[in-house]
Protein backbone atom coordinates (compact mmCIF):
# COMPACT_ATOMS: atom_id res chain seq x y z
CA UNK A 1 0.00 0.00 0.00
CA UNK A 2 2.94 2.28 0.56
CA UNK A 3 4.44 1.73 -2.43
CA UNK A 4 2.23 3.49 -5.04
CA UNK A 5 2.47 6.38 -3.14
CA UNK A 6 6.59 6.20 -3.13
CA UNK A 7 6.54 5.42 -6.72
CA UNK A 8 4.83 8.74 -7.51
CA UNK A 9 7.46 10.71 -5.85
CA UNK A 10 10.33 8.92 -6.68
CA UNK A 11 13.22 10.12 -8.60
CA UNK A 12 15.32 7.37 -8.29
CA UNK A 13 18.43 9.48 -8.54
CA UNK A 14 21.22 9.80 -6.72
CA UNK A 15 21.50 13.43 -5.01
CA UNK A 16 24.19 15.11 -5.94
CA UNK A 17 22.83 18.66 -6.53
CA UNK A 18 23.07 19.91 -2.79
CA UNK A 19 25.77 22.38 -2.03
CA UNK A 20 28.62 21.37 0.56
CA UNK A 21 30.12 22.86 2.55
CA UNK A 22 32.28 22.56 5.55
CA UNK A 23 30.95 21.96 9.33
CA UNK A 24 33.59 24.51 10.60
CA UNK A 25 32.52 27.04 8.45
CA UNK A 26 28.56 26.50 7.87
CA UNK A 27 26.82 28.20 11.04
CA UNK A 28 23.32 27.28 11.42
CA UNK A 29 20.55 29.76 10.36
CA UNK A 30 18.11 30.81 12.13
CA UNK A 31 14.88 29.41 11.18
CA UNK A 32 11.24 29.24 12.01
CA UNK A 33 10.02 26.47 14.22
CA UNK A 34 7.66 24.87 12.24
CA UNK A 35 6.80 21.47 14.33
CA UNK A 36 5.34 21.29 17.06
CA UNK A 37 7.51 20.97 20.00
CA UNK A 38 4.75 18.10 21.45
CA UNK A 39 6.18 15.95 19.26
CA UNK A 40 8.06 13.11 20.93
CA UNK A 41 11.59 12.44 19.50
CA UNK A 42 12.69 9.09 19.94
CA UNK A 43 16.18 9.14 19.81
CA UNK A 44 18.02 5.73 18.73
CA UNK A 45 21.98 5.57 19.74
CA UNK A 46 23.14 2.52 16.89
CA UNK A 47 24.96 -0.56 18.86
CA UNK A 48 26.26 -0.52 22.19
CA UNK A 49 27.76 -3.45 25.14
CA UNK A 50 28.77 -5.94 22.89
CA UNK A 51 28.00 -4.79 19.38
CA UNK A 52 30.23 -2.31 19.16
CA UNK A 53 29.06 -1.89 15.48
CA UNK A 54 31.06 -1.55 12.60
CA UNK A 55 33.01 -4.27 10.80
CA UNK A 56 35.53 -6.21 12.93
CA UNK A 57 38.87 -5.19 13.17
CA UNK A 58 37.33 -1.05 12.94
CA UNK A 59 39.51 1.46 15.19
CA UNK A 60 36.89 3.60 16.11
CA UNK A 61 33.99 2.25 18.14
CA UNK A 62 30.09 2.76 16.50
CA UNK A 63 29.02 2.63 19.24
CA UNK A 64 30.45 5.20 21.15
CA UNK A 65 30.05 8.19 18.52
CA UNK A 66 26.38 7.19 17.90
CA UNK A 67 26.02 7.97 21.83
CA UNK A 68 27.43 10.78 21.95
CA UNK A 69 25.72 12.19 19.22
CA UNK A 70 21.76 11.10 20.36
CA UNK A 71 23.21 12.76 23.71
CA UNK A 72 23.83 15.59 22.10
CA UNK A 73 20.82 15.50 19.73
CA UNK A 74 18.85 15.42 23.04
CA UNK A 75 20.06 18.07 25.04
CA UNK A 76 19.61 20.25 21.95
CA UNK A 77 15.74 19.30 21.23
CA UNK A 78 14.84 19.14 25.32
CA UNK A 79 16.17 23.10 25.10
CA UNK A 80 14.15 23.56 22.54
CA UNK A 81 10.67 22.25 24.62
CA UNK A 82 10.80 18.82 22.51
CA UNK A 83 10.05 15.79 25.23
CA UNK A 84 12.23 13.08 23.85
CA UNK A 85 13.32 9.28 24.95
CA UNK A 86 16.18 7.52 24.72
CA UNK A 87 16.20 3.95 23.60
CA UNK A 88 19.72 3.67 25.33
CA UNK A 89 21.45 6.50 27.41
CA UNK A 90 24.60 3.99 27.90
CA UNK A 91 26.86 1.45 26.97
CA UNK A 92 24.47 -1.38 26.87
CA UNK A 93 23.01 -3.50 24.03
CA UNK A 94 19.13 -3.18 23.42
CA UNK A 95 18.00 -5.71 20.86
CA UNK A 96 16.16 -4.30 17.96
CA UNK A 97 13.04 -5.24 18.99
CA UNK A 98 12.94 -3.48 21.82
CA UNK A 99 14.23 -0.49 20.22
CA UNK A 100 11.18 -0.58 17.95
CA UNK A 101 8.48 -1.12 20.55
CA UNK A 102 9.99 1.73 22.21
CA UNK A 103 8.99 3.84 19.50
CA UNK A 104 5.89 2.46 18.87
CA UNK A 105 4.72 2.73 22.48
CA UNK A 106 4.21 6.62 21.54
CA UNK A 107 1.38 7.62 19.22
CA UNK A 108 2.91 11.01 18.16
CA UNK A 109 6.17 10.31 18.18
CA UNK A 110 8.95 10.21 15.38
CA UNK A 111 11.96 7.74 15.51
CA UNK A 112 15.56 8.93 14.27
CA UNK A 113 18.41 5.99 14.41
CA UNK A 114 21.58 7.61 14.73
CA UNK A 115 24.72 5.66 12.88
CA UNK A 116 27.99 5.50 11.46
CA UNK A 117 28.95 3.64 8.29
CA UNK A 118 32.07 0.99 7.73
CA UNK A 119 32.74 -0.65 4.32
CA UNK A 120 36.12 -2.79 4.16
CA UNK A 121 36.95 -0.55 1.03
CA UNK A 122 38.60 2.74 2.78
CA UNK A 123 37.63 4.90 0.38
CA UNK A 124 33.91 4.91 1.07
CA UNK A 125 32.48 7.81 2.42
CA UNK A 126 29.52 10.29 2.49
CA UNK A 127 26.56 10.83 4.54
CA UNK A 128 23.25 8.86 3.99
CA UNK A 129 20.24 8.86 5.64
CA UNK A 130 17.24 5.54 5.21
CA UNK A 131 14.03 5.58 5.40
CA UNK A 132 11.43 3.01 4.45
CA UNK A 133 7.40 4.19 5.02
CA UNK A 134 6.57 7.01 2.95
CA UNK A 135 5.35 9.38 5.92
CA UNK A 136 8.88 9.06 6.71
CA UNK A 137 10.01 10.25 3.79
CA UNK A 138 9.66 14.27 4.50
CA UNK A 139 11.72 13.82 7.53
CA UNK A 140 14.35 11.84 6.30
CA UNK A 141 15.01 14.59 3.33
CA UNK A 142 14.71 17.26 5.85
CA UNK A 143 17.25 15.83 8.02
CA UNK A 144 19.80 14.80 5.13
CA UNK A 145 19.48 17.95 3.50
CA UNK A 146 20.89 19.94 6.33
CA UNK A 147 23.41 17.25 7.45
CA UNK A 148 24.87 16.90 4.14
CA UNK A 149 25.20 20.21 3.27
CA UNK A 150 27.04 21.01 6.91
CA UNK A 151 29.46 17.98 6.79
CA UNK A 152 32.40 17.62 4.68
CA UNK A 153 31.53 14.67 2.98
CA UNK A 154 30.12 13.38 -0.38
CA UNK A 155 26.39 13.50 -0.42
CA UNK A 156 25.28 9.69 -0.50
CA UNK A 157 21.97 10.81 -0.64
CA UNK A 158 18.18 9.56 0.82
CA UNK A 159 18.03 5.88 0.74
CA UNK A 160 15.04 3.72 0.88
CA UNK A 161 15.62 0.50 2.63
CA UNK A 162 13.96 -2.30 5.08
CA UNK A 163 15.84 -1.94 7.54
CA UNK A 164 14.56 -3.62 10.71
CA UNK A 165 13.79 -0.41 12.66
CA UNK A 166 12.38 1.39 9.96
CA UNK A 167 10.31 -1.34 8.47
CA UNK A 168 8.18 -2.70 12.29
CA UNK A 169 8.16 0.88 13.70
CA UNK A 170 4.89 2.68 13.17
CA UNK A 171 5.90 5.95 13.42
CA UNK A 172 7.72 8.07 10.86
CA UNK A 173 11.24 6.80 11.19
CA UNK A 174 14.93 7.61 10.00
CA UNK A 175 18.21 6.36 10.18
CA UNK A 176 21.19 8.84 9.52
CA UNK A 177 24.63 7.48 8.41
CA UNK A 178 27.00 9.98 9.62
CA UNK A 179 29.72 9.24 7.89
CA UNK A 180 32.26 6.44 7.37
CA UNK A 181 34.24 5.42 10.26
CA UNK A 182 36.15 3.43 7.87
CA UNK A 183 37.20 6.03 6.13
CA UNK A 184 40.42 7.90 7.78
CA UNK A 185 39.46 11.42 7.11
CA UNK A 186 35.71 10.78 8.05
CA UNK A 187 37.15 8.81 11.10
CA UNK A 188 38.74 11.91 12.73
CA UNK A 189 35.63 14.34 11.76
CA UNK A 190 34.02 11.68 13.82
CA UNK A 191 36.53 12.15 16.36
CA UNK A 192 35.89 15.51 16.63
CA UNK A 193 33.34 17.47 19.25
CA UNK A 194 33.01 20.10 17.14
CA UNK A 195 31.92 17.70 14.55
CA UNK A 196 29.93 15.49 16.35
CA UNK A 197 27.89 18.63 17.94
CA UNK A 198 27.30 19.96 14.16
CA UNK A 199 25.76 16.58 12.95
CA UNK A 200 23.25 16.98 16.52
CA UNK A 201 22.73 20.35 15.49
CA UNK A 202 21.73 19.58 11.81
CA UNK A 203 19.81 16.77 12.68
CA UNK A 204 17.91 18.75 15.58
CA UNK A 205 17.16 21.06 12.25
CA UNK A 206 16.12 19.05 9.91
CA UNK A 207 13.43 17.33 12.97
CA UNK A 208 12.42 21.18 13.66
CA UNK A 209 11.63 22.02 9.70
CA UNK A 210 10.69 18.45 8.64
CA UNK A 211 6.73 20.08 7.69
CA UNK A 212 8.13 22.67 5.32
CA UNK A 213 9.91 20.24 2.83
CA UNK A 214 7.93 20.60 -0.23
CA UNK A 215 8.09 18.76 -3.55
CA UNK A 216 10.05 18.94 -6.34
CA UNK A 217 7.65 17.41 -8.45
CA UNK A 218 4.89 19.98 -8.17
CA UNK A 219 5.78 23.87 -8.58
CA UNK A 220 8.77 25.13 -7.45
CA UNK A 221 10.14 25.34 -3.98
CA UNK A 222 7.25 28.31 -2.51
CA UNK A 223 9.33 30.04 0.36
CA UNK A 224 13.05 30.39 1.38
CA UNK A 225 12.37 28.32 4.21
CA UNK A 226 11.22 25.26 2.29
CA UNK A 227 13.18 22.67 2.41
CA UNK A 228 13.32 20.71 -0.74
CA UNK A 229 12.11 16.87 -0.75
CA UNK A 230 15.13 14.97 -1.60
CA UNK A 231 15.36 12.40 -4.56
CA UNK A 232 15.99 9.42 -3.67
CA UNK A 233 17.84 5.66 -4.33
CA UNK A 234 15.51 2.61 -3.75
CA UNK A 235 17.51 -0.15 -2.26
CA UNK A 236 14.42 -2.43 -1.41
CA UNK A 237 15.75 -4.76 -3.96
CA UNK A 238 19.51 -4.87 -4.66
CA UNK A 239 22.33 -4.00 -2.14
CA UNK A 240 25.09 -1.15 -1.79
CA UNK A 241 28.79 -3.12 -2.69
CA UNK A 242 29.93 -0.42 -0.57
CA UNK A 243 28.07 -1.57 2.37
CA UNK A 244 29.11 -4.14 4.45
CA UNK A 245 27.41 -4.13 7.33
CA UNK A 246 24.23 -5.44 6.66
CA UNK A 247 23.94 -7.27 9.13
CA UNK A 248 24.20 -4.61 11.75
CA UNK A 249 20.75 -3.57 11.41
CA UNK A 250 19.25 -6.76 11.58
CA UNK A 251 16.71 -8.32 13.87
CA UNK A 252 17.08 -12.06 15.36
CA UNK A 253 14.94 -13.91 13.83
CA UNK A 254 12.76 -16.51 15.71
CA UNK A 255 12.90 -19.63 14.85
CA UNK A 256 9.24 -19.76 13.09
CA UNK A 257 10.58 -17.10 11.08
CA UNK A 258 13.55 -18.92 10.43
CA UNK A 259 11.08 -21.70 9.21
CA UNK A 260 8.52 -19.81 6.85
CA UNK A 261 12.03 -17.98 5.76
CA UNK A 262 13.06 -20.69 3.51
CA UNK A 263 9.04 -21.08 2.43
CA UNK A 264 9.65 -17.84 1.19
CA UNK A 265 13.14 -17.58 0.04
CA UNK A 266 12.52 -16.61 -3.74
CA UNK A 267 10.82 -13.98 -2.48
CA UNK A 268 13.08 -12.53 0.18
CA UNK A 269 15.99 -12.30 -2.30
CA UNK A 270 14.03 -10.03 -4.44
CA UNK A 271 12.59 -7.92 -1.44
CA UNK A 272 16.02 -8.24 0.04
CA UNK A 273 16.08 -6.63 3.16
CA UNK A 274 16.30 -7.46 7.01
ZN1 LIG B 1 25.39 1.12 12.67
Amino acid sequence: MRFSCLARISLATACSALPMGTFARTAPKAIPVSDSPSTIVVIDAGHGGHDRGGIPGQRVAEKTMTLDVAKRLEAILNAKGYRTVMTRSSDVFVPLPTRVAIANAYRNAIFVCIHFNSARRSGANGIETYFYSSPSLPLASAIHYYVSRAAPSSNRGVRRRGYYVLRRTAVPSVLVECGFLTNPTEAQYAQSVNYRQMLAEQIARGIRSRSLVTSRTGSTVTSTDAVPLQPYIDQTRVRDPDISGHRRHRARKSSRSKRTASIHRKKRVTRAED
